[in-house]
């Protein structure tokens, strides 16, 4: 009798458990209806934040970069890539139209936690000091210097307010960033500050958003490249925007009449979000609540903790694990995006792969398959929902730009991404280019390509144009 009220019960569990991942289904959901507005939204919001300064949500920020990589570029230039869990130095050769990249070497290193929410002085004496161990260790092969001054693209993926190609204050930090000094300050000149300590003689000749980046690095290789977007740790669009479309500039026209604009979208908000009660707590609890909205229903950084949260209700009130809670479901950040990456794409038949990672990160010992099951369910309408998110904002930047008449490629526009999310999740990439062409329907002719690494090379062939060798070769 007992075991029988037992097996009731555990069905009663199972039950609710059900009930939860459908009420999370249709909390999540985002028909094509729902899409549609959002990307008329982020067309709104482009449009205002480009009107006038703190007009928007959206920064659509400046970024003094009026000309995109033509194939020409030539010289050794370095790049610092600074804006995720890791940072990355490279030294790139570019060898002009016919040999493009010659030799590109690069460094990873992972930032201690302590110095992503310690100083502005700590950052960037790091940044600095593995720069000059870069620069300290590098072999003949790059000895083509004959006394030039080495040059540096800074990328850093950051909402920075620039005031010219190589300066910028910091507006605020997102991610997992939080250096209160540093907030205000022109990162150029902290970072030339800390390479003159080091005694390195290096010079920033840009500072560039990773999205201006990837719109660099796409359109090196492909002239209809001119939307860039960033689905990674965080996320963010950049695109080529006509000056005469941006009624907040009052400087100087660019002889080539355009501007690249950073976006800024991960800080998007609109009322047809389908934000859930998980969504909120997260942001309530997150280093900067009430910020970058979007990005936290979307990118890399987030998507883990959102199903955390998910599962740690549902192991609370239908007791998903077993009758007690696994205590590291409360630990937050302890499922990361590419762990629930690995489980959505198992396809054993026993969902073994589920099962390894429900153990080895939250110390699940055994678990039924029906709970496996669950939580492939759960984070698949949770990485769906980002797709879908996503691909409504890049419908809207391309309906904002409209068709491409200068395009080789039949006035089509291609979007250059890049990001470990779209680069390394089959299932988010897969979605999110089939709601791009649902969104758009026959609209706006588009293409997307994975720009490979462009906010690294990218970084390098925006210095390479803003060499002061070149301006003293041209006067
Ligand atoms: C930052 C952007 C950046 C994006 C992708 C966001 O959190 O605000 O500047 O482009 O992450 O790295
Ligand atoms: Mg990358």
């Amino acid at each position: 009798y007992q075991k029988l009220n037992r097996k009731k019960d555990g069905n009663a569990k199972l039950a609710r458990a059900e009930e939860m991942v459908a009420e999370l289904e249709r909390t999540c959901a985002s028909p094509l209806e729902r899409l549609r507005q959002l990307a008329d939204a982020m067309e709104v919001e482009m449009h205002a934040g480009l009107a006038l300064e703190g007009g928007s949500r959206l920064k659509m920020l400046l970024t003094y970069v009026d000309s995109l990589p033509t194939g020409d570029e030539e010289g050794l230039f370095y790049a610092l890539d600074l804006g995720g869990t890791n940072f990355r130095v490279l030294r790139v050769q570019l060898g002009g139209r016919e040999n493009r990249i010659v030799n590109k070497d690069a460094k990873e290193i992972s930032i201690p936690p302590h110095i992503m929410v310690g100083s502005s002085g700590e950052l960037f004496g790091f940044i600095a000091s593995e720069l000059a161990k870069f620069v300290a260790t590098e072999g003949d092969k790059f000895q083509v210097f004959d006394g030039r001054q080495r040059e540096l693209g800074f990328t850093f993926s950051f909402p920075v307010r620039q005031s010219s190609i190589a300066s910028g204050t910091l507006i605020k930090w997102t991610k997992g960033f939080s250096i209160e000094d540093a907030v205000g300050a022109d990162v150029v000149a902290e970072l030339t500050a800390a390479m003159d300590k080091q005694g390195l003689d290096m010079r920033v000749a840009a500072l560039i958003n990773d999205t201006v980046g990837t719109l660099a690095g796409g359109r090196y290789y492909d002239e209809d490249v001119t939307v860039a977007v960033i689905l990674g740790t965080g996320t963010n669009a950049a695109y080529v925007e006509r000056a005469s479309n941006i009624p907040k500039w009052h400087g100087l026209l660019p002889k080539s009449g355009e501007m690249v604009i950073n976006m800024e979208w991960g800080n998007f908000k609109s009322s047809h979000l389908p934000i859930t009660e998980f969504d909120r707590a997260l942001d309530e609890e997150s280093l900067n609540p009430g910020e970058q909205i979007y990005e936290k229903l979307i990118s890399g950084m987030y998507l883990g903790d959102i199903v955390r949260r998910v599962l740690l209700k549902m192991a609370e009130e239908a007791e998903l694990f077993g009758d007690t809670v696994p205590s590291k479901l409360r630990a937050p950040f302890i499922l990361r995006s590419h762990d629930i990456s690995s489980m959505h794409h198992d396809i054993s038949p026993d969902l073994e792969v589920v099962a390894a990672k429900l153990k080895e990160n939250i110390g699940v010992i055994d678990s039924t398959f029906e709970t496996r099951k669950m939580v492939v369910q759960v984070c698949d309408i949770i990485t769906r929902r980002a797709a879908q998110l996503a691909a409504a904002g890049i419908a809207g930047v391309l309906k904002k730009l409209g068709m491409d008449p200068s395009s080789k490629n039949n006035h089509k526009r291609v979007v250059a991404i890049d990001g470990a999310l779209f680069e390394h999740n089959r299932v988010f990439r897969n979605c999110l280019e089939r709601s791009l062409s649902q969104v758009l329907g026959e609209e706006i002719p588009f293409e997307v390509t994975h720009a490979n690494d462009g906010s690294g090379v990218g970084a390098a062939l925006i210095a390479a144009s803003h060499s002061q060798y070149n301006r003293i070769g041209e006067l």
